[in-house]
């Protein structure tokens, strides 16, 4: 299957190393770039695609190191990959010094219990995965057999070893609603990651506060490059990251929780790109959580039969959803505030924004149209639609729609 047929996630664990298992598992590392290395040297100018390296260079490295077969396998695809980025850069031959290795369903079995075992150079390791007491979010991979253990890279940095576990599910099919649909806008933004047309706000507080501590003790640590400085850098980094891949479960199941309690069939996002350069703030960070988001939420929609679509996002934050006047100074940015000049409404800026999407992919289709019918946007006290206008929802009560 084609990759585009997987949703893939990764899950990152720290791993309960004793000193034999970490000996053999640095041992594996070095022979692992040494092998990469040496299908580098021999495929560079002479091929680059993944079947080609390794037609070439299998039986040197089955030779010349003590990788198992599969792992001989894998690096040559990790050799083809990089002589692939470095030919698409700037064509300087690659030097495979990062200690990370490769592992596939061959060289690595995930087990109930969180423990792994690990293919090496030797024997086999086998090791618990360093997860929180509730498992964190790694659970719901580990724990759901629809997602399966996928292509998974081990990293050594500073004594600790860190496994980047790859999972994959097929990605369903779902049957977009073909008219009528009712349809749920989502804008996303620096400040507030996500809001809906329903009026449900979920705050990137904590995640720029998270960030900025990091980078702070980024800054201050590289200047005294020692290896406990690192250390601490290293651990920071990694609750950071588990803390801002916890958040966007939170998030994503939220909005499909919301779409749902509306009886929305098809939720809308402005396009990502687009959104990013709309955004003055966004950095490539807030373009990295934008793109996990829309996955996260493909991933649970797809579950509930709900469309995922993306929009053209132009103008959305400068037109008035109540009379439609659309103009760049309807904003005023420094309180958030849509105020506008020509019928003086005022909301929430990003609340009207995720609104306007929603009526966007009503009156103009998704931007990949294949004929989705939606004909109403949800908001918090009604619907709205092109033909009827508003229609309030017959009870106004936190789940106004599960009649
Ligand atoms: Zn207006």
């Amino acid at each position: 299957m084609a990759d585009t047929e997987y949703f893939r996630r990764t899950a990152v664990t720290g791993l309960s190393v004793g000193p034999a298992e970490a000996e053999r598992l640095r041992g594996l590392i070095e022979e692992w770039k040494r092998g990469c290395q040496l299908a580098v040297n021999e495929a560079w100018g002479v091929c680059h695609t993944r079947s080609e390296v390794q037609q070439l260079a299998y039986d040197t490295l089955r030779e010349e190191t003590t990788l198992g077969s599969q792992h001989v396998v894998l690096a040559t695809h990790r050799a083809a990959e990089a002589i692939k980025r470095a030919q698409d850069r700037d064509g300087s031959k690659p030097e495979f010094t990062s200690p990370s290795v490769t592992f596939d369903t061959r060289t690595m079995t995930v087990f109930d219990d969180r423990t792994v075992s690990l293919t090496t150079t030797d024997e086999r390791v086998r090791c618990d995965l360093s997860l929180s007491a509730d498992g964190g979010y790694q659970a719901q991979f580990l724990d759901d057999e629809q997602w399966e253990p996928a292509k998974s890279t081990l990293h050594y940095r500073d004594g600790e070893f860190v496994l980047h576990l790859g999972f994959r599910t097929p990605r369903p099919e779902v049957e977009p609603p073909t008219e009528g649909a009712t349809v749920l806008g989502v804008d996303l933004g620096v400040e507030n990651l996500a809001v809906t047309s329903t009026a449900r706000f979920f705050s990137a507080g904590e995640l720029n506060h998270r960030r900025e501590q990091f980078e702070q003790v980024r800054a201050s640590l590289s200047a005294t490059g020692t290896r406990s400085a690192s250390r601490t850098l290293k651990q920071a980094g990694y609750s950071v990251d588990q803390f801002v891949r916890g958040r966007l479960h939170e998030v994503a199941n939220g909005i499909v929780d919301e779409a749902e309690q509306y009886d929305c069939q098809l939720v809308a996002f402005g396009e990502l790109s687009e959104v990013v350069d709309i955004l003055p703030e966004a950095d490539p960070f807030h373009e990295w959580l934008f793109s996990q988001l829309l996955s996260l939420v493909e991933y649970r929609a797809a579950a509930r039969d709900i469309s995922v679509v993306q929009v053209n996002p132009e103008y959305t934050s400068q037109r008035c959803m109540e009379c439609g006047f659309t103009h760049p100074e309807n904003r005023n940015l420094d309180e958030g505030q849509f105020e506008c000049l020509k019928c003086e409404a005022s909301a929430n800026d990003d609340y009207n924004a995720a609104k306007n999407i929603a009526f966007r992919c009503v009156r103009r289709g998704p931007l990949s149209s294949r004929g989705l019918g939606a004909s109403a946007c949800a908001l918090r006290s009604g619907l709205i639609s092109p033909n009827d206008g508003f229609t309030p929802y017959a009870e106004l009560t936190d789940a106004p729609r599960s009649d």
